[in-house]
């Protein structure tokens, strides 16, 4: 461990980087070991652990957390909270900043999925390529995945590839929350399609509603234990990004099969 670790000040552009991990990151992994830490505090020129604890200063002024009790640090300071209202009132804009910051950052924090490019086709490619766009839609997933732990939240599926993270109101409807993690829930393939399409919605509760489109007599396993089943049942409790009520309500009113 360095003294420049412990004596240089955070830029804002660095907390922006971190907090950026911290969103991608699930709870579990929020620790200095993790690679993916590791990673973004040998580009930043700071320890694992330095970076580590900026991460859990994010955590203890996570509205979920606190929710849960889970005391503040006394080392948090005014720039930390700053960096939390500054992504909560316009993500799009300080994911893509901090997004293209990352963009040689080599691994993913999910441990490496399909679809996350190496860092070398991220250099080659994509740092030309990528629009604004493929960025902020790479953080949503990440971020709205790592919030619920990689599971479905209706049925728990737990196999990535077969996970989406869906936007509870449309980013074809408001593109400014096309970033936000409060607008997604994570869904298997089936769910969030079925999400998508209005067949099933969710209520004040956090409980599924299956439209009446979907309830017929059917010989298919898959529809009885995919759909009929889960009518009524709670979906998953994310560790952080809560579904946001207001998108919830725009769901039940607008996408969902009445
Ligand atoms: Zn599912």
């Amino acid at each position: 461990m360095t003294a420049r670790s412990h004596g240089k000040r955070w830029t804002h552009l660095e907390l922006k980087v971190v907090f950026n991990l911290y969103c991608r990151t699930p709870f579990g992994k929020l620790h200095k070991s993790n690679p993916s830490i590791m990673d973004v505090a040998r580009r930043l020129g700071r320890t694992p652990s330095a970076v580590a604890m900026k991460l859990v200063n994010f955590a203890s002024l996570d509205p979920i957390q606190q929710a849960r009790n889970i005391k503040g640090l006394a080392n948090v300071s005014k720039a930390d909270r700053e960096i939390w209202v500054e992504f909560s009132s316009d993500w799009e804009r300080a994911v893509f900043e901090s997004q293209e910051a990352l963009l040689y950052q080599s691994d993913s924090v999910d441990g490496g999925h399909a679809e996350i490019k190496t860092v070398d086709e991220v250099q080659e490619t994509e740092r030309e390529t990528v629009g604004r766009v493929r960025l902020v839609q790479r953080f949503f997933r990440e971020a709205v995945l790592a919030s619920y732990d990689y599971q479905c939240a209706v049925c728990r599926l737990d196999i990535p590839e077969l996970l989406n993270a869906g936007h509870i109101v449309p980013w074809s409807k408001d593109v400014n929350r096309r970033a936000d993690p409060t607008n997604g829930i994570a869904m298997c393939v089936l769910h969030d399609r079925a999400f998508d399409r209005g067949f099933i919605t969710i209520d004040s509760r956090g409980h599924i509603v299956l439209s009446e489109r979907a309830k017929r007599p059917t010989d298919s396993l898959l529809q009885k234990t995919g759909l009929l089943q889960i009518d009524g049942q709670p979906i998953t409790t994310p560790t952080r990004f809560q579904p946001d009520p207001a998108a919830l309500e725009y769901h039940r009113e607008f996408i969902f099969l009445k």
